[in-house]
């Protein structure tokens, strides 16, 4: 049993291809799916899928990278985050590859979500790119640790998944893992401890080898699974179960199929 931690599948890639989507899921034994809000204004969108499907549930939040979006107010974001399928806020955070002007805006939408995590008392997804220290520095000041999350798509460096760690944070690898070229990455994930790591797509970006550079999807978070177990030379069973595991711990999901 497998779950894909953090995907899109209301992305037209693979909404209109939704019912082969989920049925690869089963085949490949993925039996959940998280499918994170990036927007305000396509979450309806969203909830209409998991509403749809008890395997898949959903997030409230606004990317980082989505300058030309409508700042979320905190009430907003509580609103929102009170439909039944909803476990977490995010994904948030800081983005500074395509913001290298480092906007205070972005600062201020992350500490927005954080503030909305903790009234909800929903864990965190969140995103970092060429941000860590900032990102760091935030999630301190804002409490970040009252609720907790996961750093999504990590790849930033031992530090910095230490750093989250500590912070109660649980680190979530993606298909970069499968990178030949992913060294460092492929170091972090063999340390991360086994209660503490998540496994995700980010389809429909993102796919693993051998399908780097086509279009992801949930079904496929079994081959970053299987890099990941490679790794760190234990069984895949194994590795399975345990970010399993994790995964309904962190979002305390109560409909575990
Ligand atoms: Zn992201
Ligand atoms: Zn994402």
């Amino acid at each position: 049993m497998l779950v894909d931690s953090h995907c899109h599948i209301d992305f037209p890639e693979l909404a209109d291809d939704l019912p082969n989507v989920l049925a690869r899921m089963q085949q490949n034994g993925v039996t959940s799916a998280l499918c994170v809000g990036v927007t305000i204004e396509h979450l309806p969108r969203l909830l209409a899928i998991a509403d749809a499907h008890p395997s898949i549930f959903a997030s409230v939040g606004v990317h980082p990278d989505n300058a030309a979006d409508p700042e979320p107010s905190l009430d907003d974001l509580l609103r929102l985050a009170a439909h039944p399928k909803v476990v977490a806020i995010g994904e948030t955070g800081l983005d500074y590859h395509w913001h290298k002007d480092r906007p205070e805006w972005q600062r201020q939408r992350f500490r927005t979500h954080i503030a909305a995590a903790r009234q909800s008392v929903k864990p965190l997804i969140i995103h970092t790119r060429e941000a860590a220290a900032d990102t760091l520095q935030i999630m301190r000041e804002a409490g970040a640790d009252r609720v907790g999350g996961v750093m999504h798509c990590f790849t930033e460096d031992w530090e910095t998944a230490c750093a989250a760690l500590d912070l109660g944070f649980y680190i979530s690898f993606s298909g970069i893992v499968t990178f030949k070229n992913a060294v460092a990455l492929k170091e972090v994930a063999k340390r991360v401890p086994l209660d503490r790591l998540l496994l995700e797509t980010d389809s429909p970006y993102l796919a693993p080898v051998p399908f780097r550079g086509k279009l992801n999807q949930p079904a496929y978070v079994r081959y970053v699974a299987e890099e990941v177990a490679r790794l760190r030379e234990m069984p895949l069973e194994e590795l399975a179960a345990a970010s399993s595991d994790n995964f309904f711990r962190l979002f305390s999901c109560a409909l575990r199929p």
